[in-house]
């Protein structure tokens, strides 16, 4: 017998199956006003943070002016104890030079008030290490969100208490590049990927592993430049520009701890709602976060916006700068926000228009078409504050 497809139903039955393969392998086209939250800050594929312990002289005498020239923030664990004393701990990070790394956006992180192993503390004694630095440090208007534990020495019992006073901790071993999911991060355990570059440690191979795994490497740095004691400056230097390098290229995103640890925590716990109103062509676009302080830093959204141009997007009211991004599904508009400070509104226009990147002071556009900060507006900030803070405080603040 002759097979008949048709009176079998097989015919049917393939068009059915051509369907859905089509269905799985046609990317589908996200529609008008979709957003989402890239992975990383500025939809960067990897992630990094400097991280200094001990404040030893050489890290502000060497690496601060580094960092400050390619704009980049730094961590710094500072020892409360060693700060407050530093006429008697030479080699140390004194108070001007802490207020002055502040100052110009730097994290300064407690490393407890003077080292210990807090393993081998009882817990009133960790209590005393962390509330020691806290109120050295609050005294000076710095409220440090991150620590590192001394010599790396955490357990389970020293995470309870420290938890009590910070957000996020970093440990040691084993070395590995750190999740880009807050579900896989122990906060209070995050671990250093690298040590110092061209000495023991391959800074230069966990950059690489960041980016080719999307997870976010710690390095830590230790003396520069001091005493033969690698990194000289110059290696210091060498890499910074490396890294430099792969953030104006927007793979790698470079930041402190407090500024990475708070976007992921922000970004698993988002809430984003949007919604689109033919009529007056506008994208409405909500985004929460049931988190308190310190989780304020904002978070890289992408819209799709079809074939529509961009004509304004403010956020409350206020104009905040963007940039217009292809994928292989249409037009998305790239953007960052504030959670929880009011609806954004996208303006869309049929018209066609060349301009693809908008920047909303203090952004300047850059070579690579990123809104970056104006560092000189930021250098003028930075030295007025420390005007303020430098003594007499009183003078500025009433
Ligand atoms: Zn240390």
């Amino acid at each position: 017998m002759m097979f008949d497809m048709d009176s079998t139903g097989f015919g049917k039955c393939i068009f059915v199956v051509l369907f859905v393969i089509l269905a799985i392998v046609t990317p589908t086209r996200a529609s008008l006003s979709d957003t989402y939250i890239t992975e990383w800050s500025g939809g960067a594929i990897g992630a990094y943070s400097f991280t200094f312990d001990d404040g030893s002289t050489g890290q502000f005498q060497y690496a601060v002016p580094i960092l400050n020239e390619h704009s980049i923030h730094g961590t710094f664990f500072l020892i409360g104890a060693s700060v407050e004393a530093w006429y008697s701990t030479v080699g140390r990070v004194h108070v001007p030079q802490m207020l002055s790394m502040f100052a110009a956006g730097h994290e300064i992180g407690s490393h407890t008030y003077d080292h210990p192993h807090l393993t081998d503390l009882n817990d009133g004694d960790v209590h005393t290490q962390m509330s020691l630095a806290r109120e050295f440090f609050n005294g000076y208007g710095i409220d440090p969100v991150s620590m590192a534990y001394p010599f790396s020495a955490t357990d389970e019992r020293v995470q309870s208490i420290v938890g009590q006073y910070i957000e996020f901790a970093r440990c040691g071993y084993p070395m590995v590049t750190n999740s880009s999911s807050w579900d896989e991060l122990n906060p209070l355990d995050l671990r250093w990927s690298s040590g110092s570059p061209n000495g023991s440690y391959d800074s230069y191979g966990s950059v690489e592993t960041a980016l080719a795994t999307g997870t976010w490497a710690i390095g830590v740095f230790h003396q520069i430049d001091c005493s033969g004691i690698r990194p000289t400056a110059e290696e210091f230097r060498i890499f910074v520009e490396h890294v430099a390098t792969l953030r104006d290229t927007g793979e790698l995103w470079i930041d402190t701890v407090r500024e990475i640890a708070c976007y992921i925590r922000e970004r698993s716990s988002a809430n984003i709602t949007s919604s689109y109103d033919l009529e007056s062509k506008t994208v409405k676009v909500g985004l929460q976060v049931a988190l308190d302080y310190p989780y304020v830093v904002p978070l890289t959204l992408r819209t799709d916006v079809n074939d529509y141009y961009v004509k304004s997007i403010s956020q409350s009211e206020m104009p905040i700068s963007y940039k217009v991004v292809n994928d292989e599904a249409g037009r998305l508009v790239q953007y960052d926000v504030v959670p929880n400070g009011g609806d954004v509104t996208i303006e869309l226009t049929d018209q066609a228009s060349e301009q693809q990147v908008v920047c909303v002071k203090p952004f300047e556009e850059d070579l690579n078409n990123d809104c970056k900060v104006d560092m000189t507006d930021f250098a003028i900030l930075a030295a007025s504050w420390l005007d303020c803070h430098l003594e007499p405080k009183e003078a500025c603040f009433d």
